[in-house]
């Protein structure tokens, strides 16, 4: 039953941006409901104008939608304002197409695309009117499934979820929606039975961890017979064509424009890169596919701007082709085009010249690192010498502005590293000032490295917040005058990104408990409530600084090695190794570095599939 419209239309006005919350958009697409035989609503645990910009969903929407049988609504994370709102006028959540609560529904799937929406997801299942722990609900209750690349160490929301798909959703989804189908009259017991069996979905409640003495993980394993141990992650290759029947976002959102993933997964094996990793191997959408999905969506959205996205454009292998055939193609039309990641070299400088088409706002180069022995250590070499040839060429075409990201806190490195992104920033700033004068803009962002599940980097411990804030006060210190601005990571939300990134299922009760002292939106500085999550980690008996700042040695077991990335350990270990030497490996288009990405991609335990790079060393079996 729909929710109480007049309720809401009094509820409305006094909030912000109301449009974040009466669906109708343009595309939006509302079936009729008695007709589905599966609902599903697509939950986005963060702010309506950051989840329409999210690709993931869209992606999943259009799936759904098309299925006969099925209907995909959509739930967004309320504001503050709406939250205290709704909760004083009794509105559950409800989904924007049919405004319906989330109890009507059969499933609700659950973006994760970070750790920070975690005490948001709580919120949301709490909202709804569901028990927050998997455990309290049961089939009157909707299943509650979770995926993004945060699901890649599901532990600390296995309290709270039913069921994770790991890697690609695509495919899996409609394995759901058709499992769910054949199971539904079933207990939830069996329900869930049946779903882990897809492959790529992970079911907490059917494996146990161990833990030793010391608090590390002793074993992981499950405790019923017929599941998969670890969950191999999904692999959608090719690629399916990319959604054309974009939303029309109701308000301004941060992105709003025809997005198309222009690949997926990335060759270059920086260590730091927790997507580069998970997302592996690479499948390229073919540029006549690209061009046809943009000339169907412009004339449905009016969308003045595509995005072409991926992990590294300059690396896509038709990007000039396609770069040119848009400017030709949509020619008089408007249109802008933008290229997130690109390298720092002058084919990607002419690419940004050719895309920018007069409109040059501000060109971003992701160095990480400043200095060589820090880059061959994350396995991003490039000179600074290069760095500067080709600031320079930006610089002379006519750009002013020049965002600069680096990461501090990365393994092995000295307070001289930091001195060295002081440094290059400034002669970034000098030839700007030469070519520029007074106009010239340098911003310069540094985060706080936070070493990721599944990466070279696992074993590392976080840089503790003290040594952290002295680098970060070195900066601040040689980076300040006209034409160059400095921002940071806050070093309270680096060490819970960390804890949660890094921890074990022992952590839901933290996530609980914070969430029940008031944590929500962790992500936004603002909001975030330090203390809440102080108190949750004190209350509970568990110290962040175990799961964040430890070293860990290399034959720990790790809570997220129930699920795998398809890359094997042995190699991301010797790749550890190899940056300890200050050893770099080349772009495995070049030279394939038998990572063992290997998985299963069909709803078979059997069925393997190999990386498509040409020259790719399939090493049987993980
Ligand atoms: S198998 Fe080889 S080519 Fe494929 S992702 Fe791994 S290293 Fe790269």
């Amino acid at each position: 039953m729909q929710i109480d419209w007049n309720q809401l239309e009094r509820v409305l006005p006094t909030v912000r941006r109301p449009g974040r919350y009466v669906g109708g958009e343009y595309n939006s697409v509302v079936k009729d409901w008695d007709a589905a035989s599966v609902r599903v609503c697509l939950a986005f645990p963060d702010i309506y104008d950051l989840g329409m910009s999210n690709l993931g969903l869209a992606i999943l929407y259009d799936i759904l939608s098309a299925l006969p049988d099925a209907l995909a609504e959509r739930a967004y994370m309320p504001w503050v304002d709406m939250l205290a709102a709704m909760r004083g006028a009794g509105i559950p959540l409800y989904s924007l197409e049919s405004k319906r609560p989330l109890a009507d529904f059969d499933i609700v799937g659950f973006s994760l695309p970070s750790e920070q929406l975690y005490t948001n997801v709580l919120e949301m299942l709490d909202l709804a009117g569901f028990p927050v722990r998997a455990a309290n609900r049961d089939e009157s209750h909707p299943l509650v499934i979770a995926g993004g690349h945060a699901a890649f160490n599901p532990e600390p929301m296995a309290d709270f979820v039913d069921a994770f798909v790991i890697g690609d959703g695509e495919e899996a989804a409609v394995e759901l929606v058709r499992t769910y189908k054949a199971v539904r009259g079933e207990g939830r017991e069996a329900q869930l039975r049946a779903l882990a069996h897809i492959s790529g979905v992970y079911v907490p409640r059917f494996y146990d961890v161990h833990y030793d003495v010391d608090g590390t993980v002793a074993a992981i394993g499950p405790n019923v017979p017929d599941v998969s141990m670890p969950v191999l992650k999904r692999v959608v290759s090719p690629l399916p064509p990319p959604p054309t029947r974009l939303l029309v976002p109701n308000v301004d959102v941060s992105h709003n424009r025809a997005a198309i993933e222009i690949q997926r997964g990335c060759t270059r094996g920086c260590r730091f890169c927790h997507a580069g990793v998970i997302t592996r191997p690479v499948r390229e959408r073919p540029v006549e596919e690209v061009l046809a999905a943009l000339e169907a969506i412009l004339p449905q959205t009016g969308f003045e701007e595509a995005g072409l996205l991926s992990l590294s454009s300059s690396d896509y292998s038709g990007i000039d082709e396609l770069v040119r055939a848009i400017i030709e193609r949509f020619d008089g039309q408007h249109l802008s085009i933008s290229l997130p990641s690109l390298r720092a070299d002058s084919f990607s400088v002419g690419l940004a010249e050719a895309v920018a088409q007069g409109r040059r706002t501000g060109f971003t180069f992701a160095p990480e690192a400043a200095t060589e022995r820090m880059r061959e250590a994350i396995n991003k070499p490039i000179s600074s010498e290069q760095m500067l040839d080709v600031a320079q060429e930006v610089f002379d075409l006519g750009w002013r502005t020049i965002k600069l990201y680096f990461l501090i806190g990365l393994p092995g490195e000295q307070m001289a590293d930091v001195q060295a992104i002081a440094d290059l920033s400034q002669a970034v700033w000098k030839l700007g000032r030469k070519a520029h004068g007074r106009k010239v803009q340098v911003n310069v962002s540094v985060n706080t490295f936070i070493p990721k599940p599944h990466t070279p980097f696992q074993w590392v411990g976080m840089e503790p917040a003290g040594s952290v804030q002295e680098k970060q006060a070195l900066l601040r210190r040689a980076l300040r005058g006209r034409g160059l601005k400095l921002d940071y990571s806050d070093s309270g939300m680096a060490l819970l990104e960390a804890a949660l990134a890094r921890g074990d299922r022992r952590l839901g009760a933290v996530v609980q408990r914070a969430w029940e002292l008031g944590a929500r939106f962790d992500a936004w500085d603002e909001q975030r409530d330090d203390d809440a999550w102080r108190r949750a980690f004190e209350e509970t008996g568990l110290d962040p600084g175990f799961y964040a700042y430890r070293e860990r040695p290399p034959e720990e077991v790790f809570p997220w090695e129930v699920v795998s990335a398809g890359v094997r350990k042995a190699f991301l270990l010797r790749d550890y190794q190899r940056s300890q030497r200050g050893e770099t490996l080349v772009d495995c288009r070049e030279q394939c570095h038998a990572c063992g990405v290997l998985v299963v991609y069909k709803d078979s335990w059997s069925e393997t599939w190999r990386c498509p790079q040409p020259g790719s060393q399939d090493l049987g079996d993980l």
